[in-house]
C-alpha cells in the first residue's frame, strides 16, 4: 500500500482526475487503448501513473509486472513530473524514475518511468513488442509533436501485436495504451480507422477550472515585450496577491523583459534601456527534443534586415488601468517585491525547477515563460496570465526547403490554454497583449501537427529501418503530404540509406541506430579516414546540438539611444566603454575559434567543442560567450555516439572515448571537411561568377555577405532572384574579403527572415555555411 504525506493526500483529493479513478481504471481494465481528456492541471500526468501503480502495474509480483512508461514531449516535463510523482508516492518514491536523452535514474526497482517520447521511440525500434512494459501513457497528445504522432502510430501496432502474443502465450500480457490530451480535439486519433479500427473510449475528465476573465488590449503593438513590461508594472502595483505568468516567444525576449523588470525594481529608470528591435529570427526555436529534427538550431539571424517600428505611444493613459480593477477585491499589493523567474527549454534544469518553489515571503512570483508553460507544467499559484499571443516556430518552405523562424500568432486553442493557466487556484485574469479584432481575424482555430511542418527524412529512415518499405502505409494520425515523403526518400537515396526501390540499405539501418538526423549519421559512417573518428564524432556532436555560441546581439549589451538634444552622462560613457570592451573580447574569442581553420563553420564548431572538453565548466563558457547547456550536451553526445559505434559496428570495436583531444592535423581537417560534404551532397552552392550563367550584378559586392552564390540543386522556384543565396553574417566566411571566397560552399540550411511587415524589401536568402570544399 502507498502511504502518502498528509498535504499531498489533501491536495490530491482536490484534483478532478482523482474523482474519476474508478471510471478510468475500469476503462483501462476493459480496453487496451483508452483516451483521457482533461484540462491542464486536472491531474492527468501526476495521478494516472499512480492509479496504474496502485492497481499493480509495474509490481514484480503482480499479474502485470512490466513497467509503466509515461512519455512527455519535453525534457523539462519528464524530469519534473517524475520528481513530483515520486514525492506523491511517499514510501514508494524510489520506484519512480526518468530517462531523457543523456540522463536517466532508472534501475531495477523502477516501476514508473517518465521519459521523452524520443526515448520510447528508440526503444520500440529496438524491441517492437515492448515486453518490458505493461502500460504506456502517451501524454500531451494534443500537442501533436512529430515524435508523439509516430509513437501513437507505432504503439497502435504494438498493442495489436501484444494481443496476438497474449492469445498464444498466457505468460504474456496485453499492453495497455493510454493516450492523454489537454483538449478534446483529437479526432485524428480517435476517429481514425487506420490507426484504431474500433474507436477507443474517450474519458472526459471534467477540469475543475475557475472562471478566467480575459482582457484584450485596445491596440496591438509590435513591441509586445515593452508592452508586457508596462502592463506587468501596472498590474503588479494594482492587482491583489497571486502569481503572474507571462508568455513570450523565446529566451532573448525573456531576458530582455527580465532585465527591464529587475532594473525597475531596483529603481533604475527603464528609459535607460533601449528599445530592442524585434527580429523574428533572433533566437532558436523552443524545440525540446526533436530527435528527428533536421540538423541544428544554431541559426539565429541577428542580422538587422527587418526593423519594426513602435506604434505611437499613448503612455500615461490612466484609463488603461481599468482592466486591473477587480470588483470585490482589495486591490494593490503595496510593498510586494517581484520575484522574477525565467522558464524556457535552454535554461539549466536546476533553474527550471525553481518555478515550483513558493516565492520568498512578501514577494510576487513573476514567471517569464515560453510555451513550455502552456500545457506541460502546472505552476502553482498563478492567477494572472499575460499573453503576447505569439510563438516562435520553425517553418520550412515546402518547395525549396528554406527555413525560417517565424514569430506568429498562436492558434485560438493555444491562446485559450494560456488563459486557462490563470484559473487553477481560483478565479483568474488573462491580459492579452493584442486586440480582440486581431484575435478574431488572425488567429487560426488550431495549429497543424508538427509532422506537416517539418522535413521528415529522419522519420522515414526510422520507419524503413523497421522494415516498412512503403512508408505511406504507416498509420500516421495525420499522414504527411506525399510530396514531403518523396523528398525525404530522395535525400535518403542520396545518402545511400535506401535502395532505389525504397528499402533501407545496411548503411541506412546502421544510420537509424544513431540518435541523429540522417545527414549526421551519414557523416559518422565515413568518418574514419585518416584516424579522424574522434574528431568526426566531436564535430557531429557539435553540429547536432542547438545553440553553442551566444549570438553577438545577446552577448553584447545594447546601449540606449539618447534623445536628441540631451547630453551624455557619465553612466553613458561607462556603458559605452563596457560595450566596447565586451565587443573586443567577443571578436577575439571568435577569432580564436577560427584558428584551426577560418573558412569552415563546422571546423570552428569542432574547435569550440574540443576546447570546452579541456575545461568543461560554466566559467569557461562565460569567458567564451558559449552556452554550457549545449556544450555539455555535446560532450555527452560524443560519449554516447562513441559507445554506439563501438558496440554496433564491428570495424569500430576498438574505439575508445577520449574526452580531451589534441588539435587535428591539417590533413585531418581537410578530410573532415570532405566528410561534412558527404552528408550534405545535395546542399552545395557555387559562387555566382563561376556559374554557367552568372547573375547580373548592379555593382561589385563590397562585403563577403553580399556575394551571390547559386545552389547546385536549385530550389524549385520560378523567380530568378530567388535562386541566389548569400553567406550568413554569423559565418566564418563572412570575415573574408570578397576576393578570397571559396568556389563552393556546403551549407546546412537556407534561411530567410520573415518579410518585414511593411513589405518594403525582400530579405536575402542566407546560407548557414558549413564549410568550403576544395
Ligand atoms: P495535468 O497533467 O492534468 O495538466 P498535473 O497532473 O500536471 O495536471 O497537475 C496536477 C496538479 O499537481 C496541479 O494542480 C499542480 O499544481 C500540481 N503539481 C504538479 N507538479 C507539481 C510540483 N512539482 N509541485 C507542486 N505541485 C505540483
Ligand atoms: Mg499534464
Amino acid at each position: 500500500p502507498v502511504t502518502r504525506p498528509a498535504e499531498i493526500q489533501e491536495s490530491r483529493l482536490k484534483l478532478p482526475v482523482v474523482g474519476e479513478e474508478q471510471k478510468i481504471m475500469e476503462a483501462i481494465h476493459n480496453n487496451n487503448v483508452v483516451v483521457i481528456c482533461g484540462a491542464t492541471g486536472s491531474g492527468k500526468t501526476t495521478q494516472v501513473p499512480q492509479f496504474l501503480f496502485e492497481a499493480g502495474y509495474g509490481s514484480p509480483d503482480s499479474p502485470t509486472p512490466g513497467l509503466i512508461g509515461v512519455t512527455q514531449p519535453r525534457k523539462v516535463a519528464a524530469v519534473s513530473m517524475s520528481k513530483r510523482v515520486g514525492q506523491e508516492l511517499g514510501n514508494h518514491s524510489h520506484k519512480v524514475a526518468y530517462q531523457i536523452r543523456f540522463e536517466g535514474t532508472a534501475d531495477d526497482k523502477t516501476a514508473v518511468k517518465f521519459m521523452t517520447d524520443g526515448v520510447l521511440l528508440r526503444e520500440v525500434s529496438n524491441a517492437i513488442s515492448l515486453k518490458k512494459y505493461s502500460a504506456v501513457i502517451i501524454d500531451e497528445a494534443h500537442e501533436r509533436s512529430v515524435n508523439t504522432d509516430i509513437l501513437i502510430g507505432m504503439l497502435s501496432r504494438v498493442v495489436k501485436l501484444r494481443e496476438e502474443m497474449a492469445a498464444e502465450d498466457k505468460s504474456i500480457k496485453p499492453l495497455k495504451l493510454i493516450i492523454m490530451s489537454a483538449t478534446l480535439r483529437i479526432d485524428d486519433l480517435t476517429k481514425n480507422p487506420v490507426l484504431f479500427p474500433s474507436p477507443p473510449p474517450v474519458l472526459d475528465v471534467e477540469g475543475r477550472q475557475f472562471p478566467v476573465t480575459v482582457h484584450f488590449a485596445r491596440q496591438t503593438r509590435h513591441d509586445y515585450v515593452e508592452e508586457a513590461y508596462k502592463k506587468i508594472l501596472r498590474g503588479h502595483r494594482k492587482l491583489p496577491q497571486g502569481g503572474f505568468l507571462i508568455f513570450l516567444t523565446g529566451h532573448d525576449e525573456i531576458s530582455r523583459l527580465s532585465k527591464l523588470l529587475k532594473s525597475s525594481s531596483t529603481g533604475l529608470n527603464s528609459a535607460a534601456y533601449p528599445k530592442v528591435r524585434i527580429s523574428a529570427n533572433d533566437a532558436p526555436l523552443e524545440v525540446e527534443d526533436i530527435e528527428f529534427g533536421n540538423t541544428n538550431d544554431t541559426t539565429q539571424d541577428d542580422y538587422n534586415e527587418v526593423e519594426i517600428v513602435d506604434d505611437v505611444d499613448d503612455e500615461g493613459n490612466e484609463e488603461d488601468d481599468a482592466e486591473f480593477d477587480i470588483p470585490d477585491q482589495e486591490g494593490g499589493t503595496g510593498p510586494l517585491k517581484m520575484h522574477i523567474l525565467p522558464l524556457y527549454s535552454l535554461l539549466p534544469t536546476k533553474e527550471q525547477m525553481k518555478v515550483f518553489e513558493p516565492p520568498p515571503k512578501g514577494s510576487r512570483q513573476i514567471i517569464l515563460a515560453t510555451n513550455v508553460a502552456e500545457t506541460s507544467l502546472t505552476i502553482p499559484g498563478i492567477q494572472y496570465v499575460f499573453d503576447c499571443g505569439r510563438s516562435k516556430e520553425r517553418r520550412f518552405d515546402k518547395d525549396n526547403g528554406v527555413q525560417s523562424y517565424e514569430i506568429s500568432w498562436v492558434s485560438k486553442a493555444s491562446a485559450n490554454q494560456r488563459a486557462g493557466r490563470a484559473g487553477r487556484t481560483g478565479p483568474g485574469h488573462c491580459y492579452r497583449l493584442y486586440s480582440s479584432a486581431v484575435y478574431e481575424r488572425d488567429f487560426r482555430e488550431f495549429a497543424d501537427p508538427e509532422l506537416l511542418r517539418m522535413p521528415i527524412e529522419g522519420v522515414v529512415l526510422q520507419l524503413k529501418a523497421m522494415r516498412l518499405q512503403h512508408v505511406v502505409n504507416f498509420p500516421f494520425p495525420t499522414p504527411p503530404e506525399r510530396q514531403s515523403l518523396a523528398k525525404a526518400e530522395k535525400l535518403l537515396k542520396y545518402l545511400s540509406a535506401v535502395t532505389p526501390e525504397g528499402q533501407a540499405t545496411d548503411i541506412g539501418t546502421t544510420m537509424a541506430r544513431f540518435p541523429l538526423p540522417p545527414r549526421f549519421a551519414r557523416i559518422l559512417l565515413v568518418g574514419h579516414l585518416h584516424d579522424c573518428m574522434p574528431y568526426t564524432i566531436a564535430m557531429v556532436a557539435g553540429l547536432s546540438v542547438a545553440d553553442i555560441f551566444i549570438p553577438e546581439t545577446q552577448a553584447i549589451p545594447a546601449i540606449a539611444e539618447r534623445e536628441e538634444g540631451t547630453y551624455r552622462t557619465n553612466d553613458d560613457v561607462k556603458a559605452e566603454t563596457e560595450q566596447q570592451q565586451i565587443r573586443k573580447r567577443y571578436n577575439e574569442v571568435h577569432r580564436n575559434f577560427r584558428s584551426l581553420d577560418d573558412t569552415s563553420d563546422a571546423i570552428k564548431l569542432l574547435q569550440a567543442v574540443g576546447e570546452f572538453a579541456h575545461d568543461p565548466t560554466e566559467e569557461w563558457c562565460a569567458d567564451h560567450f558559449a552556452r554550457f547547456k549545449g556544450l555539455n550536451e555535446s560532450l555527452k553526445l560524443r560519449r554516447q555516439i562513441t559507445n554506439l559505434l563501438q558496440k554496433d559496428i564491428p570495424a569500430f570495436a576498438n574505439l575508445t572515448f577520449q574526452e580531451k583531444l589534441d588539435r587535428p592535423s591539417t590533413k585531418q581537417i581537410a578530410a573532415l571537411k570532405q566528410m561534412v560534404a558527404a552528408g550534405f551532397i545535395d546542399q552545395v552552392a557555387i559562387r555566382g561568377d563561376l556559374a554557367p550563367v552568372p547573375p547580373e550584378l548592379q555593382r561589385r559586392p563590397g562585403r563577403a555577405i553580399d556575394v551571390p552564390y547559386i545552389p547546385l540543386h536549385p530550389p524549385a522556384t520560378q523567380d530568378d532572384a530567388d535562386k541566389l543565396v548569400y553567406i550568413h553574417p554569423s559565418s566564418s566566411l563572412a570575415h573574408r574579403s570578397t576576393q578570397e571566397l571559396p568556389d563552393y560552399i556546403v551549407y546546412s540550411h537556407l534561411q530567410r527572415q520573415a518579410p518585414s511587415v511593411d513589405g518594403m524589401k525582400r530579405p536575402k536568402t542566407r546560407m548557414l555555411a558549413l564549410t568550403n570544399v576544395t
